[in-house]
């Protein structure tokens, strides 16, 4: 087949059933494979021949999932886990080991920023936390010597900040690293950081892609552009040979295209094994299939609440980077020209308490830690997600104690108003 549009992609990419074959994707459900000859298993072992043995490493299933969501991203490869926390963790630490450091955004997800901050520091990663609107000079500054690559959200959850993917990428470059895109709220229907320099791209396939709040699960896919060779005294995991895998060396054998995506399987799913179940990637699909139908109902839906709330005197501030007064209007404009998800966060006069009222007389909207789900849910972080943070870490995170966060589902948006009208009333 020729190239086709993303909508198609989202619908058929992944998988293409022969003559015959069911015209569902299959969920492959078992956990081992048989073969004629220890000779042909063997191969698989050596990476030799492709095929599977052995469901913690690869699965049919999951793997055709992956495909999908590489080709919806422009990626050359793809590796779905466990979660999007399995799947951020394994993204980083395939090549970010003990003395490497990190540059991040500090606006990004709360699990991510426990994350590198507490976990990885306690395998000896280092991180340098850079503000998301930086300038190129405070951002090249945060490099060292053993920075390993820079990492961000396209849209921050629950900030709602837009990545400059751009900035970072350039600067992320210049030093001889790969940039890392989490891209899990725009999703790659509003957004595919890839087009614009991002080297690997992950998601939480949790929230937007599965869509329906019914599995938790992650994904990496890789771009293929980033020149590990060029680097090699950086990426020693990748370019020196694995002695864990038959002496292997991936940059060499996989070439820039599979090596990123082929180490993380057969190194950190081998030893981790945070796998995805087939049926979860079976239901993920189900949710694949229409996201290019559902995310520009989530932003319609955003468009209007945050428009809404900003013209109500009990809200003092609203943040969505489709409404012009928005900080990050312009850098939206740029990267997502049809809007970027249904999250809205806004801030209620009144602080903590206020949003605690709110939160009460809410009838249609859920209280709920999720996001991006086709009910509509909302949240107060400094009482939930974040309460692990200090205010100083909240403060930088751009998180007030007043602030909600909610994502608006594909409900009509004269309820969800309605909802939020009689709440805010309330108050
Ligand atoms: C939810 C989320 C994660 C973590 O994903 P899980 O699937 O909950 O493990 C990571 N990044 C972002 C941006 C998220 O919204």
């Amino acid at each position: 087949m020729s190239e086709t549009n993303i909508n198609t992609k989202c619908v058929q990419a992944g998988y293409t059933p022969k003559n015959g074959e069911p015209r569902q994707m299959p969920i492959i459900q078992s956990t081992t494979f048989k073969y004629d000859t220890s000779e042909d298993m063997g191969k698989l072992f050596d990476l030799e021949a492709s095929g599977y043995f052995y469901s913690r490493l690869q699965n049919p299933t999951c793997d055709m999932v992956a495909a999908k969501i590489a080709a919806l991203e422009g990626g050359t490869a793809g590796m779905l886990t466990g979660s999007g926390q399995a799947a951020n963790f394994y993204a980083m630490f395939n090549i970010c080991e003990c003395g490497g450091h990190i540059v991040s955004s500090s606006s990004i997800y709360g699990g991510t920023f426990n994350l590198i901050a507490v976990t990885m520091a306690k395998m000896g990663i280092e991180v340098t936390f850079v503000a998301p609107d930086c300038t190129e000079e405070e951002l090249n500054a945060a490099f060292k010597e053993n920075t390993k690559l820079v990492f961000g959200e396209t849209i921050a959850n629950p900030a709602l900040t837009v990545l400059d993917i751009e900035k970072f990428a350039k600067a992320a470059h210049a030093h001889g690293v790969p940039l890392i895109v989490d891209n899990t709220f725009p999703t790659p229907v509003n957004c595919r950081p890839i087009e614009w320099g991002a080297d690997i791209v992950t998601h939480s396939t949790t929230k937007y892609m599965d869509g329906h709040g019914a599995c938790v699960g992650g994904v990496i896919v890789d771009s293929g552009k980033f020149d590990w060779m060029a680097h090699a005294d950086k990426f020693p995991g990748l370019t020196t040979p694995d002695d864990s895998y038959h002496g292997i060396t991936y940059a060499e054998k996989f070439g820039k295209e599979g090596a990123f995506i082929t180490k993380a399987t057969s190194q950190l799913m081998r030893d981790l094994g945070s796998v995805q179940s087939p049926q979860s990637a079976f239901i993920l699909n189900l949710g694949l299939e229409s996201l290019h139908v559902r995310m520009p109902r989530h932003v319609e839906n955003g468009q209007a609440v945050a428009e809404f709330l900003e013209a109500h005197p009990k809200v003092v501030k609203v943040n969505y980077s489709g409404l012009k007064s928005d900080k990050f209007y312009d850098l939206a404009q740029k990267y997502l020209p049809n809007g970027g998800c249904g999250v809205v966060s806004f801030e209620l006069a009144g602080g903590r308490a206020a949003a605690e009222k709110f939160m009460k007389n809410l009838k249609l909207a859920a209280i709920e830690t999720h996001v991006a789900d086709a009910r509509t849910c909302c949240l107060n972080p400094a009482t939930s997600t974040h309460r692990q943070m200090t205010d100083e870490q909240l403060a930088a995170a751009g998180i007030p104690a007043g602030l909600v966060r909610m994502s608006c589902g594909l409900e009509d948006k004269k309820d969800l108003i309605a909802d939020l009208s009689q709440a805010l009333d309330a108050v």
